[in-house]
């Protein structure tokens, strides 16, 4: 059993982990710290790279794969907490119950949500229904009011009523 191939499945957990990883690999065989790379090569996502140890020379290969960075959501209490596609989804369909409005509609509008706050890796609630009561108005009215009385902070009722009224005068505008 001279050939022994050891598989390593390393999760990196953010930058400083790729670079800790890079720079310490132990030999599985001997527990060596310093092993050197002989073959590196990228392949459905992830980098595999043959090692050899300088001190056994025995060689095992890594495969090391890139956790996506998280997603955080600024609460109104000011507390963060991970983005949570699900709930929003959850809150989307809970909107458009019994509305024309098809679950694959409500899925494109989480997606489009995540995608736009990636790149800020945080966005605020306040943000998440700003955006989802813009797509929402320009899906079903109803749907809009209904996640606007749950997610939309109203002060008082004639705050809310002045959101239906200005719904209202966008839809007479469009006829
Ligand atoms: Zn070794």
């Amino acid at each position: 059993m001279t050939f022994i191939d050891f598989c390593l499945i390393i999760i990196i957990r953010d930058i400083y982990g790729i670079q800790k990883g890079e720079q310490i690999m132990r030999c599985p065989y001997c527990d060596y710290e310093d092993t050197k790379v002989i073959d590196s090569r990228f392949n459905e996502g992830k980098q595999r790279r043959r090692r050899i140890c300088t001190v056994c020379g025995k060689r095992f290969t890594t495969y090391e794969s890139i956790e996506r960075p998280e997603l955080l959501v600024l609460k109104k209490n000011n507390t963060y907490e991970p983005f949570d596609k699900a709930k929003l989804i959850r809150g989307l369909s809970f909107a458009v119950k019994k509305r024309p409005v098809s679950g694959q509609e409500i899925v494109r509008i989480a997606d489009e949500i995540e995608s736009l706050a990636f790149p800020m890796g945080q966005i605020s609630t306040a943000q998440i229904s700003d955006i989802a009561l813009e797509k929402l108005k320009k899906l079903d009215s109803v749907a809009y009011v209904r996640f606007a009385s749950v997610n939309k902070e109203f002060d008082s009722v004639e705050r809310f009523l002045e959101t239906i009224e200005l719904l209202r005068t966008d839809d007479v505008q469009k006829k």
